[in-house]
């Protein structure tokens, strides 16, 4: 298999050969706003809208990026159809550049641009994500949006990190945080939902608006299975028959165990079956796709 294709400011390249300056702020700083797609069965899924999310990224962060939507569209595409990848993970990412010597200016810097296409990534393995993980509700606090907006997606995420040491330490897989406010948040890399009554519920604030959390929305809305936005306790995940997680490396995710304890009878739900099988089928065939080759002939 291919080990996949980067691009650097205009440059394509092996993985072996992709490096940075160690001074871009990006690392010093953390100042760095990034997304990630994926393609699977060679089409992207929802391309755009990670695109759109990323532009978002970069007003929020005011990074500016020197290419257009629609050149980082084509450069996606460029990495995917180089690597012979069906099966891909496709990162974007800006940093703001290196500073002269001595320099805490944010302004006027050049910013570099990073995208690649490697193979396809499970969060956690593909078995786990499939059949289940157990999770930790963390001790630490998901950093604020009213420090850091979630919703710009980006690379300061040390309290994730923590929080997921501290699962392992308890013999979990991962975490799910809880913000300064007392609700729960979202974990390293994936949104969460709790079922409770047939209904399906994620928090709706400080964090990541996940382009495969709009996919569960609609495989919701389209299969009668009411789904709401609200502030989530942590006591009402043991309170819910179903828990599962969302994200592009490894799309909807049974939770099966919360800190030690089995959610439901420790085996994924019935309507966290039915979402990850209505949507593993739809990204088969294509749904809201685009192949990279169409994208280049465009
Ligand atoms: N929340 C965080 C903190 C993430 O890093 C991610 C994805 O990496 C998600 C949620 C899920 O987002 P998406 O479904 O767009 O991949």
């Amino acid at each position: 298999m291919s080990d996949g294709i980067v691009f650097i400011d205009g440059e394509y390249m092996h993985p072996r050969d992709a490096t940075m300056s160690i001074f871009d702020t990006g690392f010093v700083w953390g100042d760095c706003v990034y997304d990630v797609t994926s393609t699977w069965n060679g089409w992207f899924f929802m391309l755009d809208e990670h695109l759109e999310r990323f532009q978002r990224s970069c007003e929020g962060f005011r990074l500016e990026n020197p290419y257009s939507f629609e050149e980082m569209r084509r450069i996606c595409a460029e990495c995917v159809d180089r690597s012979g990848l069906s099966n891909s993970y496709v990162k974007m990412q800006i940093t703001r550049g290196v500073p002269p010597h001595g320099v805490r200016d944010p302004r006027g810097l050049t910013p570099s641009v990073v995208v690649y296409a490697v193979p396809y990534v499970w969060i956690w393995g593909e078995d786990k994500c499939r059949n289940g993980v157990s999770l930790h509700v963390s001790s630490v606090e998901r950093v604020s949006s009213r420090a850091i907006d979630q919703r710009f997606k980006n690379y300061n995420r040390a309290d994730l990190v923590q929080a997921r040491l501290e699962a392992y330490d308890n013999g979990c897989d991962d975490a799910i945080l809880t913000g300064a406010d007392g609700f729960l948040t979202e974990g390293p890399g994936y949104n969460f939902f709790i079922v409770r009554d047939g209904t399906v519920a994620s928090p709706d604030y400080n964090v990541l608006e996940g382009i495969t959390r709009r996919a569960v929305r609609e495989i919701c809305e389209r299969e009668g299975i009411p789904f709401e936005l609200r502030e989530i306790r942590p006591e009402e995940l043991s309170e819910a028959s179903e828990v599962f997680t969302s994200t592009t490396a490894g799309g909807v995710m049974p939770v099966t165990g919360i800190n030690g304890t089995p959610v439901g009878n420790g085996h994924a739900g019935i309507v966290t079956s039915r979402i990850q099988s209505t949507y593993w089928s739809e990204r088969e065939a294509g749904w809201h796709g685009v192949r990279a080759g169409d994208i280049l002939a465009s």
